[in-house]
């Protein structure tokens, strides 16, 4: 289970500046319990977006947008609404956007944060992994996430210690920002890397008092 909470408008409405046409996407699992990308706040977003002039080119919930090949069958039939759309504007967790985005060559934002919940995580069998940090990411990074694919968690481009793609704190491990700049070549949006992210809040990170009192929680509790 990862929990999100909607990105405020105004962000998600900054992320599509230029672009008219968005395919908004949500998910079924984690997203849909959050009440952040089911189904009827994949319908709202399309409401809010429509309201100021952005054409939808179509929408979709899928079951677990964190699992590739579900998302590349279930999106198959969509593809031509998919390819005319500018970007994917993806309702749901981290994993699930750097899933999409992995799947998909065009634009993915990000519409929620994962926030924590203080390390208490479910599974999953891809590669994409979320450090629930509170304040996602993905827009400025091609949808890879810079926490979790860089060894260092850098947040503003490659150390410079890379060598054949490799990174240089495991040459077992490719490169993070190597491929964040790839995919940021690949999906024409390179100019995302001249964003300056801000260091990051680390309260962000942690749990929530109200998470406390969810049955997750509890059950962790002693008697
Ligand atoms: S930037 Fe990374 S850690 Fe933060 S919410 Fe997005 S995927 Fe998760
Ligand atoms: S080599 Fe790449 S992945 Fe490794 S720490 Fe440096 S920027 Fe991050």
């Amino acid at each position: 289970m990862l929990r999100s909470e909607q990105k405020p408008f105004e962000e998600i409405l900054g992320y599509l500046e230029g672009e008219d046409k968005v395919f908004i996407l949500g998910c079924d699992g984690c997203a849909q319990s959050s009440q952040t990308g089911g189904m009827p706040q994949v319908l709202a977003t399309k409401q809010l977006l429509e309201g100021v002039g952005k054409e939808v080119a179509g929408y979709s919930v899928i079951d677990f947008l964190c699992e590739k090949a579900l998302v590349a069958s279930r999106l198959r039939p969509l593809e031509e609404k998919v390819m005319e759309a500018d970007s994917l504007l993806v309702l749901t967790c981290g994993v699930g956007v750097q899933s999409v985005a992995a799947m998909v060559q065009k634009p993915v934002h990000p519409g929620c944060n994962t926030i924590s919940l203080g390390g208490s995580r479910g599974e999953w069998r891809g590669s994409e992994r979320c450090l629930e940090c509170g304040d996602c990411l993905l827009h400025y990074t091609g949808g890879i996430c810079p926490l979790t694919a860089c060894s260092k968690g850098l947040r503003n481009g490659a150390c410079g210690g890379a060598s054949n793609g490799k990174c240089e704190v495991s040459r077992e491990k490719d490169c993070g920002w190597e491929q964040i700049h790839e995919r940021l070549r690949e999906v024409g949006r390179l100019d995302q890397l001249k964003h300056f992210i801000p260091p990051k809040s680390w309260n962000k990170m942690r749990p929530r008092p109200e998470m406390l009192s969810t049955s997750l929680w509890a059950l962790e509790q002693k008697d």
